[in-house]
């Protein structure tokens, strides 16, 4: 895990929120690659769960909300975890994480006491009980309190779905392991609404969709287990939830949420708002309150199950390597272009040429003419750059046959292949 870690800070993949300041705990920053990253793990989402199908449309919420949506959904009550506090030296924890007495001086803990782990805040220039709001401590709020407008404007037919992306805030006990437990973080939400006797077979399909989005950014299936969750155990209202684990590097934890949250959403917000949270499911019949199918995936879970699977230590050429195995779909940078040697004008001009061309048809292509060609790859290598491009002499046509033609490295093999520029931007593209 440190070797993750320190990888994503050396190299601009993922900083520590306000380091200059000391930081500030369960907060991260995204760093040039990191940001461009986790955009592809969002990009692919939407396109696979909103763009490709026609029973899906998407919304961007605001992160404020009327307080009443929390009441509602419950989390004004009742969205906390059990706190504990060492006697001797004052520290909290999350009592399911601790066991009889402080991990750090062994001091006995006072009572278990409930914490919410909303963010308050006040809105307005006033400080009083009747401003409070809260930051969305999950992005469903935001989908539920659409609903109606959603069955307004585009008379959508039963199934459908609303999808949405965005910041989630949750003031943790004890944020820890890197980008997992953070107290900001990223969600990619679903609320998928059924007729009550269709959601099983929607579950189903759903669940089939986790997988199917794991297999596009490269979370090899056999690292993802399905955690049925016992009746005991579920929210009240769920009549079935699976949690899909990953085997981190700091065991196997929660990745994925799937939850069958029966009418629970739409009937408390129905109650809580007044306003009437129905669909006309058959004509000249009463509307109905449609059931809901929530898919719930972390963005930062996401990216931290792809980097812990693409972190790789190898040799190639007889020399040690750290390299990122990354999907190309996921990976940052795409291919990136050098000219061969730094100090002759007409390959480094050629070169440049070759980069900008292919920069218009990807965006995610690099430039690099920094030290020696081993240098540059062992570079690229360890950000997961799929493809290193080089232009050499025979691209400016020292031998006619081979003009405008250069190598292409291949990351995982170190093979390179002679291409014609123009044949490139397919092979990054796939
Ligand atoms: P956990 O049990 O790990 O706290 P949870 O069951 O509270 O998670 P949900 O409320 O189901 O999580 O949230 C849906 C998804 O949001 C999770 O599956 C996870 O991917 C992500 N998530 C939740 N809390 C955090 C967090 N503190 N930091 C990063 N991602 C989170």
């Amino acid at each position: 895990m440190e070797d993750i870690v320190s990888l994503c800070k050396r190299r601009g993949f993922i900083y520590q929120g306000s380091e200059i300041y000391g930081g500030l705990a369960g907060t991260w920053d995204y760093g040039p690659l990191g940001v461009e990253m986790k955009n592809n793990v969002k990009n692919l989402w939407w396109r696979m769960f909103v763009q490709d199908r026609d029973d899906m449309c998407g919304v961007d919420a605001a992160i404020l909300m009327n307080p009443k949506v929390w009441e509602s959904s419950g989390h004004v009550g009742g969205f906390s975890d059990p706190l504990v506090e060492c006697k001797k030296c004052k520290r909290r924890f999350r009592a399911d994480q601790v066991g009889q007495s402080c991990p750090e001086c062994d001091g006995a803990f006072g009572e278990v006491r409930q914490f919410n782990m909303m963010f308050k805040t006040h809105v307005g220039a006033t400080e009083d009980e009747a401003s409070v709001s809260y930051l969305r401590p999950e992005t469903a709020g935001g989908i539920f309190a659409n609903f109606k407008n959603i069955v307004d404007s585009f008379h959508p037919k039963l199934p459908f779905g609303i999808a949405q992306i965005g910041k989630a805030f949750r003031n943790e006990i004890a944020p820890r392991d890197f980008i997992f437990r953070a107290r900001e973080f990223e969600q990619m939400e679903i609320e998928y609404f059924v007729r009550p006797g269709e959601w099983e077979a929607a579950f189903e399909a759903w669940r089939e969709a986790v997988h199917a989005f794991n297999d596009a950014v490269g979370i090899p299936r056999d690292s993802v287990h399905e955690l049925e969750v016992a009746d005991g155990d579920r929210a009240h209202y769920s009549k079935r939830t699976i949690d899909f684990e990953f085997d981190f590097p700091f065991g196997r934890k929660e990745l994925y949420g799937l939850a069958y949250r029966t009418d629970f959403d739409l009937s408390a917000h129905e109650q809580g708002s007044g306003s009437t949270l129905r669909i006309v499911d058959e004509e000249g019949k009463e509307p109905i309150v449609p059931h809901v199918i929530e898919p719930s995936f972390g963005v930062d879970r996401t990216v931290l199950a792809i980097l812990s699977s693409a972190y790789t230590e190898d040799e190639l050429g007889g020399e040690k390597r750290t390299y990122l195995k990354l999907n190309k779909a996921v990976a940052p940078i795409k291919a990136a272009v050098f000219p061969l040697l730094k100090n002759k004008p007409e390959l480094v001009a050629k070169a440049r040429a070759v980069y900008v061309a292919l920069k218009k048809e990807v965006p995610q292509v690099m430039w690099d003419d920094n030290g020696n060609i081993g240098k540059r790859y062992r570079r690229q290598d360890e950000i997961g750059t799929p493809y290193c491009i080089t232009v050499d002499f025979d691209t400016l046509g020292e031998k006619p046959e081979l003009a405008d033609t250069v190598t292409i490295r291949d990351r995982d093999t170190g093979e390179q292949q002679r291409i014609a520029v123009a044949d490139i931007p397919p092979i990054l593209r796939s």
